[in-house]
């Protein structure tokens, strides 16, 4: 016998069961994928677009366009999109629709859409006329349709309406503001039934304005009678673009085709509400927005959809969105970013220079600066070598001025004996004439003779004085054009009595043609004179059976050379080098400057000098100079 176990011991009981199982079940509901949020699932839902006049017709085009990506994009469910255009609207309104409704009663009649969404106002009045024939039970979006145009009285619980109002009166302020010299306002709007009810409406808009803008109407021309007239519109006119399916001459037209022919011809900017003309062709201004009313008519769809009530969606007449402008056609037609309305919105702005090439431009300016900073810092250096080299001038005039006095400190005993002996001369004149004047009979021709000598006798005393004054004076560094064999005879001049004194020959031999130099004739002399100095000083020193100092001028190229050589004992072979340092010297007395101020003062002049002996004994100072080609006076 087998033991009973209690059922209720091992099976909890059906209860108990279903409950395990509903919640296993909702376990693996949760965990299987379910249809993420915008996936399609269920049953694909039969929208049916009509469209008044083409699909590709502008501006309806642009907000069937945005409501079927929109609508594909959100709807929850798998969508069945079927388009249908209603031609018959643009000719004739009401026209043969009658073939049409036969074409659509069969391909509904199976089985109807789940929503119908007409596209403007043509659309609207279609579906509203033919409802009971075709889809008595479908729920419509009467969409893009203008508030003036929507059957009101047709509107079943079964219909929702987003409207957009046109207000042709703050579009026309708004082009007055932004263009405020604006005379005429041309209307282009063509001649369908449709066209023609707007332009009446425009133009009962349009009155109030009348005092201050004339308007043209273009609604009877042809297009090509309307484009001629657009390219020879007089100044301050606008065109205002309202529509454009047939012309006053009956032909159809493209609403976006005929407006950028217009556009490519006019000489006036146009002007359009509607925001699908707008990036392209048109000014701007307060507009339509697209996704506004595409939205609306989106969320109205999907509620219905889901099971809303058309008649429980209401939405306001949508008017125009913030004005927007293009920056391109405000260029082209100098309008004024000041005189757009608050809040306008200004697109397509061409990026300024900045903009576009920013690094370049940076790269540039870094260049520049950089640039600028080197011409400042090369400036600034050059300035300062400026005011250096005009500095050590200046220095080396004072050194020069002092090393003068030296010098001539040296020609003391011969200056004195100089000017002694006309004085001398002078005196002995004097008492001679006093005493022939005394004798009873005087021989006045020989008084008068004795004047005369007495006289040349001061002239040469003040011509000494005039040299050394000449010599001593303090110039600033002035080059002026040089004759050098003349300076070099007023040295030999100033040095002659010097070498008298010391038993010395002085020989001086110029070159035959004048030798013409740009330089400072009181530093050339002194360079001279230092040389001449030094050479009498080397032949004081020995003794010498020949005692002459030799001073030639000639011409070497392009170069005067003045050549001083001596009989002295000449330069030690090791301070050949030395002799032009400044505070080299071998004299007791000596300042050891006199050499480096000549050679300071020959290369401010561009030129060379050097020192060597002579094979015959005796030094030899060699000075080159350039000669002068310009020989105008200069600074
Ligand atoms: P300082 O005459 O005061 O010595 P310088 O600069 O004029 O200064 O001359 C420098 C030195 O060059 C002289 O001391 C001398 O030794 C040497 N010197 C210059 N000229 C001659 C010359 N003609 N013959 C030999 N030595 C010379």
């Amino acid at each position: 016998m087998s033991a009973r176990v209690p059922t209720a011991a091992i099976n909890p009981g059906w209860p108990v069961l279903a409950v395990r199982l509903c919640v296993c079940l909702l376990v693996l509901a949760a965990m299987l994928p379910g249809p993420a949020s915008g996936e399609p699932r269920g049953e694909p839902k039969r929208v049916l677009m009509l469209h008044s006049f083409g699909r590709d017709f502008l501006p309806w085009s642009a907000f069937a366009r945005t409501i079927r990506t929109e609508l594909e994009q959100q709807s929850p469910w798998p969508l069945e999109l079927q388009e249908h255009n209603l031609l018959s609207a643009r000719v004739n309104n009401p026209g043969p629709e009658a073939p049409f409704v036969d074409y659509l009663r069969s391909l509904y009649s199976g089985r109807p859409p789940d929503i119908v969404v007409s596209i403007g106002a043509p659309a609207a009045r279609f579906v509203q006329k033919y409802r009971a024939q075709l889809f008595p039970e479908t729920p419509m979006v009467l969409t893009a349709v203008e508030q003036r145009l929507v059957n009101r009285t047709d509107l079943t619980d079964n219909d929702t309406v987003i409207a957009v109002y046109n207000d042709f009166s703050a579009f026309f302020d708004s082009i007055l503001q932004v263009l405020p010299d604006t005379q005429t306002i041309a209307v282009v709007i063509g001649a369908s039934p449709l066209e023609k009810f707007w332009l009446e409406e425009v133009k009962r808009e349009g009155k109030p304005f009348e005092s201050r803008v004339a308007f043209v109407w273009y609604a009877d021309l042809s297009f090509a009678e309307i484009l001629k007239r657009a390219s020879m519109l007089p100044p301050h006119t606008v065109l205002f673009w309202g529509l454009m399916s047939i012309d006053g001459a009956g032909v159809a037209h493209e609403g976006d085709l005929a407006l950028r022919n217009l556009r490519a011809i006019a000489n006036a900017p146009i002007f359009s509400f509607q925001e699908a003309y707008f990036g392209r062709d048109t000014v701007g201004g307060p507009m339509h927005s697209i996704n506004e009313s595409s939205e609306r008519t989106v969320n109205a769809a999907i509620r219905i959809l889901g099971g809303g009530k058309p008649a429980d969606i209401k939405v306001q007449p949508i008017g125009f969105a913030s004005p927007k402008y293009d920056w391109r056609e405000m260029q082209r037609w100098g309008i004024s970013e000041s005189n757009l309305p608050p809040g306008s919105e200004i697109l397509f702005r061409e990026p300024g220079i900045w903009e576009r090439y920013s690094w370049q431009l940076s790269l540039i300016a870094c260049v520049i600066l950089i640039q600028g900073g080197l011409i400042g810092g090369l400036l600034r250096e050059r300035s300062r070598r400026r005011f250096a080299e005009v500095e050590s001038r200046q220095r080396l005039a004072e050194l020069a001025h002092l090393n003068r006095y030296s010098a001539v400190g040296e020609l003391t005993t011969s200056i004195a004996h100089e000017i002694n002996q006309p004085l001398g001369s002078i005196l002995t004149n004097a008492e001679t004439a006093e005493l022939m004047l005394k004798s009873s009979s005087p021989n006045l021709d020989e008084v008068r003779e004795i004047l005369v000598d007495i006289k040349r006798d001061d002239q040469r005393a003040s011509e000494v004085i005039r040299r050394l004054r000449s010599v001593l004076k303090k110039t600033p560094f002035e080059m002026r054009d040089i004759e050098l064999n003349e300076t070099v005879r007023q040295v030999i001049g100033f040095v002659a009595a010097m070498a008298h004194g010391r038993d010395i020959a002085l020989k001086c031999c110029t070159a035959s043609a004048g030798l013409h130099v740009k330089g400072d004739a009181v530093q050339l002399q002194q360079v001279f004179l230092n040389l001449m100095i030094n050479a009498m000083d080397a032949i004081s020193e020995v003794e010498a059976k020949k005692r002459e100092v030799c001073v030639t001028t000639s011409l070497s190229g392009a170069s005067a050379e003045i050549r001083i050589s001596d009989t002295g004992a000449g330069i030690a072979t090791g301070d050949l080098k030395k002799v032009f340092d400044p505070f080299f010297t071998t004299k007791p007395q000596g300042m050891g400057m006199g050499l480096a101020i000549a050679r300071t003062i020959v290369e401010a002049h561009h030129g060379q000098i050097s020192a060597e002996n002579q094979p015959l004994g005796g030094a030899l100072f060699t000075i080159r100079l350039p000669i002068a080609r310009d020989r105008s006076t200069s600074a």
